[in-house]
């Protein structure tokens, strides 16, 4: 059997899809590879006088709904193939929330926790040098994604603007409130699959109270979510971050888990401000460590993978005894670990809907960037409950009309968005 790969995964969903959609060779055809694959080198100067090259990529999957969307991540393993997956993905996420954009992604292949801050302004700073002519405010939107934050994207406009002579909000998002980015943002990835949560645990009749959860992953999206839930009466059993993981039945509060991170997150380098570096040497009472593989099979009855790729396997899937599963992460369940999942009537609710919450207040920020308008945190908030349970909504309806996983009908509802685009654009 040949290795699976992130985009041999996406290829493998999408295979299935294409099949109940009838597509033709023509739409299939644009399916298989992206629109525009733009690679580089960054060389930056390092602190100690040397300099230093970096892989970086951007891949444009498709615009038929919209200019490219997508984040920007400095991963170690964030190569072509793993960009191009992620790519893909988020033009079938912004079509799944129906809004007006495309997919796209980026990736610095560096560990920005080795990096100064210095270190990591220049690189983005470089980025946006080497792809100011494949970015624009309505050709291709950056964000933050896997290890980027405002910080960066604050500094990816500024050079953007300077760059082009231009005034140019819009051409990301994802910045901080004081240099054009919006309420909400934030907390917006985990926000979204919160709704989506409260209004799956409602229809099934679920007491917050009854349900115990695992999150694994502690940087935005892990946290928020966290947060969330506890605050809600949810029991958040584990949570974890690169490190490690730490355990009590009884209940973590998050509250506590992110005051330890920011005290002593720091140690590594300023990078690390704010996260979670050493959760593992908390002292809690009645908590134990485990291991990021040992706490996806925790009994619990809701499953938060919240960090990488690739981590629910055809090796781990039987031992994982939630009854859901929320990707709050890009990619995390692979093909073969899903037939797995649903054999034992676990239910996915996938990446493209669950986390698409983040990508959808972008959409407020740009829009909030073009107008000059400036949203109140209720609107914002309201905006995204609607669009991320509408497209929750089309996600069931097609679930039931077609007896399929929630990850086929989220790539059925995409698809068939992307398509009609396409006709209209006279491409198929
Ligand atoms: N990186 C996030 C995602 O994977 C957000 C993308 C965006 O806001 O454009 O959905």
């Amino acid at each position: 059997m040949s290795q699976s790969t992130p985009y041999t995964r996406f290829q493998k969903n999408l295979e299935d899809v294409l099949s109940i959609l009838g597509a033709s060779d023509e739409v299939r055809k644009i399916f298989s590879e992206p629109q525009n694959i733009h690679k580089n080198e960054l060389t930056i100067n390092m602190d100690d006088g040397s300099s230093k090259s970096f892989p970086a990529f951007r891949v444009q999957f498709n615009n038929a709904r919209g200019p490219y969307k997508g984040g920007i991540r400095f991963h170690e393993e964030a190569d072509e193939n793993e960009v191009k997956a992620l790519a893909a993905l988020m033009a079938i996420k912004t079509a799944v929330v129906n809004i007006p954009f495309g997919g796209a992604k980026g990736g610095v292949q560096c560990n920005p926790k080795k990096l100064s801050k210095n270190e990591v302004q220049s690189i983005a700073r470089a980025y946006v040098n080497a792809f100011k002519d494949n970015i624009g405010p309505d050709i291709d939107c950056p964000a933050p994604d896997v290890n980027t934050n405002p910080d960066i994207m604050a500094w990816m406009r500024d050079e953007y603007e300077k760059q082009t002579k231009t005034f140019s909000p819009h051409v990301i998002t994802g910045k901080p409130l004081s240099f054009g980015g919006s309420l909400g943002r934030g907390t917006a990835t985990a926000k979204g699959g919160f709704f989506i949560l409260k209004e799956l645990a409602d229809r099934e009749a679920h007491d917050a109270s009854e349900l115990k959860v695992v999150v694994q992953g502690f940087g935005n999206a892990g946290a928020h979510i966290a947060h969330l839930l506890h605050s809600d009466g949810y029991t958040v059993v584990a949570v974890s971050d690169s490190q490690g993981g730490i355990y009590n039945p009884d209940g973590i509060d998050p509250v506590r888990v992110q005051k330890y991170k920011q005290k002593t997150g720091s140690v590594t380098g300023e990078y690390c401000e704010g996260s979670v570096c050493d959760i593992d040497r908390m002292s809690m009472d009645g908590v134990k460590t485990v291991t990021n593989e040992e706490l996806l099979e925790i009994d619990c009855d809701i499953l938060v993978p919240a960090a990488l790729d690739n981590v629910i396997t055809e090796e781990n899937a039987d031992r994982i005894k939630a009854r859901y599963i929320l990707e709050l992460a890009n990619g995390p369940t692979t093909p073969e670990a899903d037939v797995i999942l649903e054999k034992n009537g676990v239910m996915v609710i996938p990446d493209v809907l669950a986390n698409a919450g983040g990508v959808t207040v972008s959409y407020f920020e740009w829009v909030q960037g073009r107008s000059g308008e400036q949203w109140t945190a209720d609107r914002v908030d309201l905006e995204l409950q609607r669009l991320i349970l509408e497209g929750y909504k089309s996600v069931r309806r097609t679930v039931r009309r077609e007896n399929i996983s929630y990850r086929k009908a989220a790539f059925v509802v995409g698809i068939s968005r992307m398509i009609e685009s396409m006709k209209v654009r006279g491409w198929v």
